[in-house]
């Protein structure tokens, strides 16, 4: 079930902040139909209203083995840094670990089982699942929707 995300953190119910630094950021005051118009229609259903990319669709940031930072489609936030890249089969990009303070996480249900799902610290967009099957050093996987992620070359 997709839950529309509005301007504020407490558009979206469970979302845990440590701290909220971005808190004042102009992206948290553009609304759902501007979100609409500024991002690709893919994009928009991920970051904006949870949706999840059928795995393997988006090849771009699936294939992307340069050197660089992974950021936020939706507002350019840094979040993951190609050296935590790591080849998970699942069809979808994933990192071992993020960049500190770039995500906030909330027990998502809707699958019936929890999982928790991370958004944009800045903009609060949806990104994808962290699960506990990734490799060393962290055991941590982020599975992350590649339409939602945009790559700067280092
Ligand atoms: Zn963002």
């Amino acid at each position: 079930m997709a839950t529309a995300l509005t301007a504020g953190a407490a558009a979206v119910p469970g979302l845990a902040f440590a701290e909220d630094p971005y808190g004042a950021s102009p992206f948290r005051k553009i609304n759902d139909a501007e979100w609409k118009l500024r991002l690709p229609a893919k994009s928009y259903e991920v970051l904006r209203h949870e949706d999840t990319e059928p795995p393997g669709s988006d090849g771009v940031m699936l294939n992307e083995h340069r050197k660089g930072t992974f950021a936020c489609l939706g507002c350019g936030l840094p979040i993951f840094k190609s050296e935590w890249k790591f080849e998970s089969g699942t069809g979808w990009p994933s990192f071992y670990t993020f960049i500190p303070g770039a995500l906030a996480k909330k027990v998502d249900l809707a699958i019936g089982v929890p999982r928790t799902e991370y958004h944009c610290a800045q903009c609060l967009g949806h990104h994808g699942h962290v699960f506990n099957d990734g490799p060393k050093p962290t055991g941590l996987r982020y599975c992350n929707n590649g339409v939602a992620l945009k790559f700067i070359p280092a």
